[in-house]
């Protein structure tokens, strides 16, 4: 195998430094991936995170898989991590880089373009190239929890099935993004999954505990490794909608995320600051809640859950 003119043997690990840019400051902006090969032939498996800069969730579990050698001791194939690709947008903590533009929006992206654009391909010459799958760790927006899921393109079986072998609590069918990572990824025929979990800038131990157990199974299931995890069987969903605030105020949740909700059953209720008048916030329909925002103060017509079907 070979990384930017580098060669990594079969049977070893190393790091590799993937300059993409320079700073105003001088500050140099690099991505590293740890490699980490069996000496057997296998399945090259890339993953990710921290494309968006905030979303530390992902950063952390590829982190602790690393940190926990889940990759040293692999009894064949090749897995290849980036614990953090958006490095200025983590320093800052922000989604995004210096010139506002978003890496899952910049695919394939150039080597002569904007510092997104950079990222971006220096991912897709000298990565997507080399790997057979690929698992995106991301986290929910400011203030807005993920319950943790996978998402993956319903046009593409192989990366549903790859869903169903990482087997989170919940898969969401949805379309590719222009410009997106998983765009490209699909482009090249290696089918990638997206894994959300948690709020950005926050710590979620649910979502780091199902983005670990979820790296473990896709290894056990190409005999990678042979590590012990729980069984968990995924409930798949092809719709989704927000339910929003029918008035304006205080919202005070009844409900929250990885919870079943009836039509009709209270889900919160929004207060108004001045009066003791009180506005029930009823589910529209039966569903599962997969995302909330966690800011109480709502205009009418805010997103208050996320809601799959
Ligand atoms: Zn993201």
């Amino acid at each position: 195998m070979e990384i930017n003119n580098t060669i990594i043997e079969p049977g070893t690990n190393t790091t590799i430094e993937l300059n993409v840019s320079k700073l105003p400051s001088g500050t140099v902006i690099s991505l590293y991936a740890h490699v980490f090969r069996s000496k057997k032939p296998g399945p090259t498996i890339l993953i990710t995170g921290g494309v968006h800069g905030d979303e530390i969730n992902g950063v952390e579990i590829v982190r602790r898989a690393v940190a926990q050698k889940l990759f040293n001791k692999l009894k064949c194939g090749t897995v290849i991590t980036i614990p953090l690709v958006n490095l200025y947008g983590f320093n800052n903590f922000s989604r995004d880089l210096p010139d506002g533009k978003d890496v899952n929006r910049s695919f394939p992206g150039s080597h002569i373009g904007s510092l997104a654009a950079r990222v971006a391909s220096t991912i897709t010459r000298h990565i997507i190239p080399i790997v057979d799958m690929g698992i995106d760790f991301h986290t929910g927006g400011s203030s807005i929890y993920n319950y943790p899921q996978i998402r993956a393109n319903s046009e593409d079986a192989a990366s549903i099935a790859l869903a169903n072998i990482f087997a989170p609590p919940l898969i969401l069918e949805s379309g590719l993004l222009a410009k997106s990572f998983r765009k490209e990824c699909f482009k090249h025929n290696v089918p990638m999954v997206v894994f959300e979990g948690g709020e950005s800038l926050r710590i979620d131990a649910l979502s780091i505990t199902e983005g670990i157990n979820g790296i473990k199974r896709v290894l056990n299931h190409y005999q990678m490794t042979a590590d012990e995890v729980p069984v968990q069987k995924p409930v798949t969903y092809q719709s989704q909608t927000w339910m929003r605030a029918t008035a304006s105020g205080i919202f005070v949740a009844q409900k929250q995320s990885g919870e079943w909700v009836k039509k009709g059953e209270l889900m919160g209720y929004i207060t108004d600051p001045y009066t003791s008048k009180i506005h029930k916030v009823t589910a529209k329909r039966d569903a599962f809640i997969f995302g909330h925002d966690n800011k109480s103060v709502v205009n009418v017509g805010k997103a208050l859950f996320h809601i799959c079907y």
